[in-house]
């Protein structure tokens, strides 16, 4: 049931795009459970956990993912079925992984369907980038660590190394960097930020499946993160962060405090703060 408010319908031709969160049922919004409750048609992509369309179970499902890393479905296909879908008069949810507009081509859904005169409405969600490393016990910003975070993608419409992305700029002014989609290329790119002058030693956490029952994480370093990788055998998806905020998983990893693992450090910046100061 949902608290009491006024939520808005999901009409007959329109479509909703939806962040469905970074994979734990629980980080869903509530305007995608009501999204989940009205829809007749939901169109999913590989990252939406399917627990989550058993909350839809009127609906009729389409995949529109990738399989074994190759796209079985192109983009242009993908967002013109919206447009039929739409214009045939179903009450279409089209469910992405995390914020449909961080990294999931939903900017150019959306495009396509203001194009086509289809009327939309956009719900926001919890993106990988921030609630994977939450559920990892890094803090996205903190203020001894850092003003700014920058957020990039790993991979570009090619499938490459994204070659338009300054990385001697990213390296010189990103105090804390999370990268989407880095698996495949991360020693290029960990490379790249060596020679633009990062430390080497700094910290590197890469975290899989963040948020579902399976998610890991492994601490490393610049110099030695895409060996690491292949040493742990861990496969997307995964969150890199790069900088001194992974060092705050030593006090604050709280899944292992909660399986009874102590804190490693309680204050792994040094810094000795009083139990509080505001
Ligand atoms: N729109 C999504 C991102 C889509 S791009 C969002 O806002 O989260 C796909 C990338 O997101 C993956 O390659 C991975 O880098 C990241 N990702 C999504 N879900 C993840 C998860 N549960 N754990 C780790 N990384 C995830």
């Amino acid at each position: 049931m949902l608290p009491s408010h006024d939520w808005p319908t999901l009409d007959a031709g329109w479509v909703w795009l939806c962040g469905a969160g970074p994979g734990d049922p629980g980080l869903l919004t509530l305007h995608a459970l009501n999204a989940l409750r009205q829809a007749e048609v939901i169109v999913y992509d590989a990252l939406v956990h399917e627990g989550i369309l058993d909350w839809a179970p009127q609906a009729e499902r389409i995949y529109a993912g990738k399989r074994g890393g190759k796209p079985s479905h192109n983009q242009r296909d993908i967002s013109l079925r919206l447009v039929d879908l739409a214009r045939a008069g179903r009450r279409v949810l089209r469910l992405k992984g995390g914020d449909p507009f961080v990294f999931g081509r939903g900017g150019e859904e959306a495009q396509t369907l203001v194009q086509h005169g289809i009327p939309i409405r956009i719900v926001p969600g919890i993106t990988a980038g921030i609630a994977g490393l939450a559920y990892a016990g890094i803090p996205v910003t903190h203020r001894d660590v850092n003003q700014s975070v920058t957020f990039v993608t790993g991979h570009d419409r090619a499938g490459l190394a994204p070659t338009a992305l300054d990385w001697a700029g990213i390296a010189r002014g990103s105090q804390v960097i999370v990268m989407y989609m880095g698996m495949k290329h991360i020693g290029e790119i960990s490379a790249r930020l060596i020679a633009a002058g990062r430390d080497p030693a700094e910290p590197v956490a890469v975290t899989t499946t963040a948020t579902l029952d399976d998610q890991r994480t492994i601490e490393t370093n610049l110099k030695n993160v895409a060996q690491d990788i292949e040493n742990a055998g861990l496969e997307p998806p995964a969150i890199i962060c790069i900088g001194m905020a992974v060092a705050l998983r030593q006090a604050l990893d709280w899944q292992a405090h909660a399986r009874g693992e102590a804190p490693r450090d309680l204050d792994p910046l040094g810094l000795r703060r009083p139990a509080e100061t505001g």
